[in-house]
């Protein structure tokens, strides 16, 4: 159940770990709970099994020893398979559209970034992909709650196992109604407007994070955000091949809380810096790190970066989210030409 994670999860040979006595464990919560429970650990094994270390250079928290891949697979498919938070997000964004959950994230970085071609990594709803789609659309809370409604009855309807044929074609022959709706309301929806953003969401069908089993209502969060916001689902490795035409560059590349929900960050990360102009990150530094996690980085990690030559920035402070310390938010780049324009959001 247990394996080995020796190396620095930047592919730092020289960042060493040691054990850190004052290290603050998180003993139990929702996650480890239903870990415990379904995998049967008991709270002496827990605590025996895992131990937490801080690796010098990245000042990351590391557990040396924790779940083999097979479990990491379980835990976030089956143990947990939902991904509450970013469900909540999303209907929270249907129910109140003009609730600011980065703070004045998005209006900040569009203030200043012309985001033509804009990416996001593995999770559809924790980042900004609702806040670019409320941008380009001319529509009422209630229009959009209806959109809302038709996209996941013509999503329903595609559960067709185990109907009898009458009620198989009944729900084919709805839907039909329903997709020329969708189809006329979209167009209405983006009416006029002609600078949308086109949007893509990464993906690379990580262990670590929700994916194949994180469904509401019977449909799963990918496909569901493909619908509403009109985005792309792009696998990392085809993305990667298609960005070799520096055509398609992302104008910004978001990872929001996915950043440790991967066991290669840092190609995640290289692979965002790379193709992007600029690449905001939000990230968990919460010090008392959870068992549920692999690692997670710290608030020393803009540092980390300056030493590793990517120029980034510390928004936390600017956005104005209340966020008790828990959380960073930061904007870098890899790219010279930009950092003068990352220095003016840094001062804005
Ligand atoms: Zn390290």
């Amino acid at each position: 159940m247990f394996q080995n994670y020796n190396d620095c999860i930047w592919n730092l040979k020289s960042c060493k770990k040691s054990k850190d006595n004052k290290l603050k464990i998180k003993k139990s919560n929702f996650y480890l709970n239903y870990i415990k429970n379904e995998f049967n650990i008991g709270d002496k094994l827990f605590k025996n099994k895992i131990s937490t270390y801080r690796c010098e250079k990245c000042k990351c928290l590391i557990n040396k020893s924790w779940f083999d891949e097979t479990h990491v697979r379980k835990i976030y498919s089956s143990v947990y398979g939902q991904h509450h938070k970013g469900w909540k997000k999303f209907n929270d964004f249907i129910k109140y559209p003009n609730k600011k959950y980065h703070g004045s994230l998005f209006k900040i970085l569009n203030k200043f970034i012309n985001v033509k071609n804009y990416g996001e990594y593995n999770c559809p709803f924790t980042g900004l992909f609702d806040d670019f789609f409320k941008t380009e659309i001319t529509s009422s809370k209630k229009k959009l709650f209806y959109y809302d409604q038709l996209i996941q009855k013509y999503l329903n309807n595609k559960q067709l196992a185990g109907l009898k044929v009458g009620s198989l074609r009944r729900k084919n022959k709805e839907n039909f109604c329903i997709l020329k709706k969708i189809q006329k309301k979209r167009k209405l929806l983006f009416n006029s407007k002609k600078n949308i953003t086109k949007k893509f969401l990464i993906i690379d069908h990580s262990k670590m994070i929700w994916g194949e089993n994180c469904n509401y209502k019977s449909i799963n969060c990918k496909v569901y955000a493909e619908n509403i916001f009109n985005l792309e689902v792009l696998e990392l490795q085809k993305a990667k091949n298609k960005l070799v035409n520096k055509n398609s560059f992302f104008d910004l590349f978001g990872i929001f809380l996915t950043l440790d929900h991967t066991f290669n960050p840092h190609a995640i990360l290289k692979f965002a810096l790379k193709n992007s102009k600029f690449v905001i990150i939000q990230a968990h530094i919460d010090p008392e790190l959870g068992r549920q996690h692999l690692f997670s980085i710290t608030k020393d990690f803009p540092k980390f970066l300056k030493d590793m030559g990517i120029f980034s920035v510390d928004l936390t402070k600017l956005i104005k989210k209340d966020m008790l310390g828990k959380e960073i938010y930061m904007l870098a780049t890899n790219y010279k030409k930009y950092k003068k324009v990352i220095d003016k959001i840094y001062n804005y």
